[in-house]
Formats: C-alpha cells, structure tokens, sequence
C-alpha cells in the first residue's frame, strides 16, 4: 500500500472528511483491520484566506509547494491537495515535488464522463466557478459542458462556503438557497451537479439534490485509495 500525502486543513473541516473516507475505502476494499497509510500536512487557514483575498496567488503556491515538499521528503508517495480552490497552485505544487500531485477535477470528470453526463452545473467557490483552472479544465481537457450559477446566486454560494461551511455551521436556510440553485441549474439542462468545493458535501446530501451529485471530497478521496492500493 502506498503512503497518501494528505495537504490539508483547507478548511479542516472537509479534511476530516477525507482521512474518514480514506479508511472506510480502504476497509471496504481490504477487510479486517486494515487502514490507510496517511501522511498529513494541516495549514493554517487564515494564511491561505488572506492569501487568496489579496490576490497573493504566488505566494501561495510557494506555501503550498513547500508543504508539499516536507510530505515528500516524509515519504509520501503521491499528494491529494484536500480542496478545489487551491488547485488553481496546482503546477507550483508539482513543480516543488517529484511525486504525482491527483488532481481533483480529473478524478471528478472521469467520474461524470464514466456516468455517460456531458452537461453539468458546478458549484464551489467564486474562484472555482469562475476561473479558467477548474471550469476551464473541465471544458478543455475532459469536453464537458459546464454550467455555473448567475452571479448572484455565485456570491451566496461563495458567502455559504467561507462564512459557514468552513466555520462548520451547517444552515437550513443556506441549504435552501444551495437546493433552488441546484435546481436552476437542472432547469438550464444540467444533467448533474459536481459539488465542487470540499465543504459542500457537509451541507448537500443526494437526498437534497433534484439532480444527481458528484462530490468532488469522496471522489478524490476514493481515487486517493485507487491509486495507493494500485
Ligand atoms: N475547501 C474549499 C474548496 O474545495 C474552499 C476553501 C478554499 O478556499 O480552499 O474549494
């Protein structure tokens, strides 16, 4: 088994999510007593908050990449970055290491690809809506059609991840809002929704959802195990 890099605490709230997936997959596929080998690196979050605030992408990428680094020379084998948005650093990450970083929309779009889904809406934050890195990708390199809320239903969505979701508050009215978005977008053609951010699954059960739901938290953490038991 190889030993999973976790760069997390983007917001910890999720990466807790992604150490308890890990090791249910691994004691579902392996049985008895087995468990994941994770090595994990946990930021400061307030860091990466201002960081992205002030446009300090950058620096942001060094911070990262150098996290990045001290897994590697820990001994992981492969990193999972536990968040969407911080993907947009995801080549100063690859560049400070030698081990393969999994990107979290390629697991995601081979999971809706796989669902024979080409249109789909994407929540996340403003950066992961908007922004070439994520909605682009999906486009460009894996041929999806991608949908994303009008801009302000982009803000509340935006607003519900930082102000609650991160801050572990989990509100009916914001999944209200979440749930009339979403369904929106099924009305625009989407023929599911990728949850693209890695608090949203805390808020946002299948249950909810008018359409189906990929959520980008259990589909990387499942591809995480995919690769370490490969
Ligand atoms: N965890 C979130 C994501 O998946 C947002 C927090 C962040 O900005 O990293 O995008």
């Amino acid at each position: 088994m190889k030993l999973i890099g976790l760069l997390g605490g983007m917001s910890w709230e999720s990466t807790i999510e992604y150490y308890r997936i890990i090791n249910q997959e691994v004691r579902r596929r392996l049985g008895r007593q087995h468990s994941a080998k994770i090595l994990m690196y946990s930021v400061d979050f307030e860091d990466i908050e201002q960081l992205q605030g002030s446009g300090g992408w950058d620096r942001a990428g060094q911070l990262l990449g150098s996290e990045a680094a001290r897994l590697e020379r820990g001994g992981a084998d492969f990193i999972l970055l536990c968040t969407n948005t911080m993907h947009k650093v995801a080549a100063a990450i690859e560049q400070a290491v030698h081990i393969p970083l999994l990107h979290i929309a390629d697991a995601t779009a081979e999971r809706v690809k796989a669902a024979k889904i080409d249109r789909v809406g994407l929540l996340g934050t403003r950066f992961t809506m908007e922004e070439e890195f994520y909605k682009g990708r999906l486009a460009s390199k894996h041929g999806l059609e991608v949908l994303v809320p009008n801009e302000d239903d982009r803000a509340i969505i935006d607003r519900v991840i930082y102000a609650e979701l991160c801050q572990g508050q989990i509100r009916e009215p914001s999944r209200r809002d979440y749930v009339r978005i979403i369904e929106r977008l099924a009305a625009q053609g989407a023929g599911a929704v990728i949850l693209g951010c890695t608090e949203i699954g805390l808020l946002i059960k299948p249950e909810h959802s008018r359409l189906p739901v990929f959520d980008t938290t259990q589909i990387h953490a499942e591809a995480g195990v995919a690769l370490a038991l490969s």
